[in-house]
């Protein structure tokens, strides 16, 4: 009964064990009533198995409330491979995982997350059509951090919008932490849009490249200290490096007016959504703002197209800009705002599917 109580709210939680490959799973499936489950497979050594089911349930919830802001026909699942990605992982894991997913017949698709890579899921492809974001030679959309770049891009000018009325990016500065993948690519817009940037990374060599880059533009680029990211005097913080890292030690630093970026889970606990409304920072919730990626792997179901995925990534701007009105009428953080948000769009499409339509027929077939 103590497990059941753990999954009330799921419609259903799949424990995998393959014994022959040494596969341990766990799949969960938060909701579907806006389509099939969709959401990545990781991999990693969990402690114990209860940290294993705590990581799928809340990451499949999460899910939930993604897809339901990017508006794209999934529900909310989840799945964690129990193991170290070095010496646990083989092709014959991830072909044993792809049957487990195909059992689910089209109720949960699939992908790469922390630990597993897009070449995993080449094998997991082999027994089920389930899985999304391979690379492109094998017909995936390839690399989702181009739209999640361009989602924080429109992320930044709804936050403009809201705060100073207009969503130019030129003429404003940007605090960016992180110039990974997403991060690198956000800064080369910014500039090209004529913005200055405050920079940092751990990473010396990314914030090096970024400096070369800058002196083609006539912008100001300044690499500042992990710390001083917190508090230097720019317009907008945009954070796509770690998660938690809107807290009570960084929030009374801040000296910008808004906050849009990648990074997952920014705010360390929920009270900080609150917290940050009482200091008039407009914080744009991070899980709206990283949609981009979410959409292109969603997309792949018509085949893959870049164009088709980027024009789909401007509707976060809208969405933002619903949000933050909501908000502003009803007293509350923009995450709360953002979760009722999602909340109300499930709710008004829950009569379309049914637990039954998925299980014996699926209706969604990635073409590969
Ligand atoms: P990445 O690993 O390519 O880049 C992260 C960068 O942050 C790296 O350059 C790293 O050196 C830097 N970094 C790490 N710790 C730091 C610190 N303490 N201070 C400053 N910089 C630090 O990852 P990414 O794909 O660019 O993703 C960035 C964030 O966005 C992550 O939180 C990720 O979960 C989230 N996200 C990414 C995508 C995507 O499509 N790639 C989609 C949704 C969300």
């Amino acid at each position: 009964m103590d497990l059941f109580s753990k999954i009330q709210g799921y419609e259903q939680v799949v424990f995998c064990n393959d014994p022959h490959t040494g596969l341990k799973a766990i799949i969960a499936i938060h909701n579907t009533a806006l389509g099939p489950a969709l959401g990545g497979s990781r991999m990693l050594p969990y402690p114990t198995m209860d940290a294993a089911l705590e990581d799928v349930l809340r990451l499949s919830k999460g899910m939930t409330y993604k897809c339901a802001a990017a508006d794209v026909d999934f529900g909310g699942g989840k799945s964690v491979i129990i193991g170290d990605p070095l010496p646990d992982k083989s092709p014959d894991l991830f072909r044993a995982f792809g049957q487990f997913v195909d059992s689910l017949r089209g109720r949960f698709y699939t992908g790469t997350d922390m630990g597993t890579t897009p070449e995993d899921f080449v094998h997991a492809m082999k027994e089920t059509r389930c899985i999304v974001g391979v690379p492109e030679e094998y017909g995936g959309s390839g690399d989702s951090s181009v739209p999640t770049a361009l989602g924080v891009i429109y992320g930044i000018m709804a936050v403009n919008k809201a705060v100073w009325g207009t969503d130019s990016l030129s003429g404003r500065s940007y605090a960016i932490q992180g110039l990974g993948k997403v991060g690198f690519k956000v800064a080369e817009m910014l500039l090209e849009a004529g913005a200055d940037l405050f920079v940092t990374d751990i990473d010396e060599r990314a914030v090096s490249l970024l400096l070369e880059k800058g002196k083609s533009y006539q912008a100001t680029i300044k690499a500042v200290s992990l710390d001083d990211i917190y508090s230097v005097p720019a317009d907008v913080f945009v954070p796509c490096a770690l998660g938690g890292i809107l807290n009570d030690k960084t929030i009374p630093s801040l000296q910008v007016k808004a906050i849009a970026g990648s990074a997952n889970n920014q705010l360390f606990e929920e009270r900080h959504g609150d917290i940050l409304r009482n200091q008039g920072i407009l914080y744009a919730p991070d899980y709206i703002v990283n949609a981009g990626g979410l959409i292109q792997v969603a997309d792949e179901l018509y085949g893959p197209n870049k164009q088709r995925v980027l024009t789909k990534t401007k509707a976060i701007y809208n969405s933002l800009l619903q949000i933050f009105e909501h908000s502003e009428n009803d007293h509350l953080c923009t995450a709360k705002a953002a979760d009722l948000f999602c909340e109300k769009r499930i709710e008004s499409q829950k009569h379309r599917s049914s637990f039954f339509t998925h299980s014996q027929k699926p209706k969604w077939e990635i073409r590969v």
